[in-house]
């Protein structure tokens, strides 16, 4: 049997899932719902023509597809084939085909026994649509899900997480046993479409994913006093949208002194909020995001101080709450290095990156299995929408230097003792 990568099927057999669950309005292979459990069929149906293969669905959903190699040390391979309502034709489901046509090319070099085991996963819920809780299935296998909060999830027709999962033969209970998944895993590798336009403004087709950032999420609140619209003179007002406003532009002075980091006030509220009053309590939230941790920890005191600034020149005072943090999580150097490789290998120029969006890839990471992401480009920069797309040549060639990267990862783990 001729071990052939077939790239172009990858981008056919694409199609054919978009066709399969997607309508007019893009993907709809929202996880736990009857589309995302025929998307999985489709997928199931795939992978069961290799020979030799064995594949199960473990305690939180994920679905393994395992070829037992000579050494018990695995190689995964990881995507997931949910996606957002009215998503896009790439996000997710690129990573698990490019996974099933590497899992091919594998099984017909090594006829049917590589040197290591190689598995491919496809994670429950990546995307957390419905109950708002992204990367489900892999952080129950890194043991993160926190199942209190999962047990009280409820999606808008309130129904709860626990008998959604329940319908998919998943107990929440025991979501966790799924660890046992990562026992002899001894490399991730996750390939991805950017989702953003950085490799689309550097007019290079793929990068390297050096880790995903870290975030450190607040919500500032700041108090002043509501006065009368007419009768307050300028100078005497506590004006809590003042204070507030100036962080707009100071947090993009904060960002550029940073570096690459990313800084972002996604919402603001005011009390009373009515247009005959000034402004007595404004709520931002601010989100930032670094790969570097001691420079998103300079952001952070950076923000801090710049608001307590703000409130002392408006005589007004302001409070920090944190609503949510992660830690930068780093992918593994000798991995990176051989992304970099496989990149070059395809005819394509390396570029290093960070990525700004979290992923399954760094739930593994955070489990201590050496990990790297592969980036293609977005044209348009754009995904979790219909919209989302990239240059079929650009898909041919990630899927080649993916699959120069799994055989490079394989011989790595072969090489160590
Ligand atoms: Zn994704």
């Amino acid at each position: 049997m001729a071990a052939i990568l077939n790239p172009r099927r990858t981008v056919s057999e694409l199609k054919e899932l978009r066709s399969l669950t997607g309508d007019e309005n893009g993907a709809q292979r929202v996880a736990f719902t009857s589309t995302w459990a025929e998307a999985r069929q489709w997928l199931r149906s795939k992978l069961e023509e290799l020979p030799g293969i064995e594949i199960h669905n473990d305690a939180a959903g994920n679905l393994w597809a395992t070829l037992a190699g000579d050494s018990e040390k695995a190689l995964l391979i990881g995507g997931h084939i949910d996606s957002v309502p009215n998503g896009g034709w790439l996000d997710g489901c690129l990573n698990t085909m490019a996974g099933v046509e590497i899992l091919r090319r594998i099984n017909a070099q090594y006829q049917g026994k590589p040197p290591v085991t190689v598995r491919l996963v496809d994670w429950a819920d990546e995307e957390g649509a419905r109950f708002g809780k992204s990367l489900f299935g892999s952080s129950a296998c890194s043991s993160n899900l926190d199942i209190n909060e999962a047990r009280g999830l409820k999606d808008k027709d309130g129904i709860s997480l626990p008998a959604a999962l329940k319908e998919h033969g998943i107990d929440l209970e025991k979501v966790k046993d799924a660890g046992k998944e990562l026992k002899n895993a001894a490399a991730y590798l996750e390939l991805h479409i950017e989702q953003g336009p950085v490799l689309l403004d550097l007019d290079l087709p793929l990068g390297t994913v050096l880790g995903t950032f870290g975030v450190e999420r607040h919500a500032i609140t700041f108090h002043g006093q509501a006065a009368h619209s007419g009768s307050t003179p300028m100078n005497r007002r506590r004006d809590a949208f003042l204070a507030a406003a100036k962080m707009s532009p100071e947090i993009y002075r904060i960002a550029e002194r940073s570096g690459n980091g990313v800084c972002t006030i996604g919402s603001c509220t005011t009390k009373s909020g009515i247009v005959t009053s000034v402004v007595e309590e404004c709520r931002i939230t601010l989100d930032q995001r670094h790969l570097d941790a001691r420079a998103l920890a300079r952001m952070l005191s950076e923000a801090k101080h710049a608001s307590e600034q703000f409130a002392a020149e408006g005589n007004v005072k302001v409070a920090w709450e944190r609503l949510w943090q992660i830690e930068p999580i780093l992918f593994n150097d000798e991995l990176i290095e051989l992304c970099g490789e496989a990149i070059s290998e395809t005819g394509a120029k390396p570029h290093r990156m960070p990525s700004g969006p979290l992923h399954d890839a760094a739930e593994v990471a955070r489990s201590d299995v050496p990990t790297v992401m592969m980036f293609v480009q977005s044209l348009h920069g754009i995904s979790h929408n219909k919209i989302e797309d990239t240059k079929e040549e650009h898909l041919e060639m990630c899927v080649t230097a993916f699959d120069k990267l799994a055989e490079k990862a394989i011989f790595w783990i072969a090489s160590e003792k």
